[in-house]
């Protein structure tokens, strides 16, 4: 029997309970794709990251708070949303150390666009006032039903995995790629342009998708293949 792949999951916080938690469907979801999840702490300490590097086959980047304009060098407009630099610094670092280790790494919502800052990418800071769209990117709930399509970037693992053109996806968040980051490459296009989902060519396994599998892999299978290529590619890289 092959070992399952250990998946380490980013916090979410809570400032109001001084909480970090976790939505049951990043957990529920890596179980299903063969994974086993492990919420990560918040930590800068070198020495704890090393260890958690070396002990996860994988790296889940969750959705959650604002990433900081500080990341692409923009100060916050009003509209900007709570952010949460304890994340922002642990995920720099933590990045910084799975790329260099070529550890599979998923960015899920805020994900996303953490990885586009990162990498030199900006992003919107508020869809609404910066780049109003007939497109609904901020559903009400239920979360696991298709608000919007993307198109699907042929010549990309996303298409080689999907074999579709056109996927219908969920879509909360009132933020997202502005200019993509030069070491990303695009995978999914909303209609109205903005990018949905990318993918890092230098790297075994680095993507990122907008939308929120971890809400629809129990109704969609194109949700339950992304986390699968995940937890897969953490099984074939990890240890
Ligand atoms: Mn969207």
């Amino acid at each position: 029997m092959t070992k399952r792949p250990l998946i380490g999951l980013i916090p979410l916080y809570d400032e109001e309970k001084e909480s970090l938690w976790m939505l049951p469907g990043y957990m529920d979801g890596i179980v299903e794709a063969g994974g086993t999840p492990l919420m990560l702490p918040l930590t800068l300490d070198d020495e704890m990251l090393a260890q958690l590097m070396a002990l996860c086959d994988g790296f889940l980047l969750t959705g959650g708070h604002d990433v900081s304009p500080e990341l692409y060098g923009e100060t916050p407009i009003k509209a900007c949303g709570a952010c949460c630099p304890a994340r922002d610094a642990m995920e720099q670092k933590l990045f910084a150390l799975a790329l260099e280790k070529d550890k599979p790494v998923l960015g899920i919502c805020r994900g996303i666009q953490f990885l586009n800052a990162v990498l030199g990418g900006t992003l919107y800071q508020d869809l609404p006032q910066q780049k109003p769209s007939e497109l609904e990117h901020h559903q009400k709930p239920p979360y696991d039903v298709p608000s919007h399509e993307v198109t699907i970037v042929e010549d990309t693992p996303l298409y080689e995995l999907l074999g579709a053109e056109r996927l219908s996806v969920n879509s909360y968040h009132h933020q997202a790629v502005k200019r993509l980051s030069p070491r990303l490459t695009a995978m999914a296009y909303a209609a109205d342009g903005l990018v949905e989902a990318v993918y890092m060519k230098e790297k075994s396994f680095v993507w990122g998708v907008q939308w929120h599998p971890e809400f629809s892999y129990k109704t969609e299978e194109s949700s339950r293949r992304i986390l699968g290529k995940f937890v897969e590619a953490a099984q074939s890289t990890g240890n």
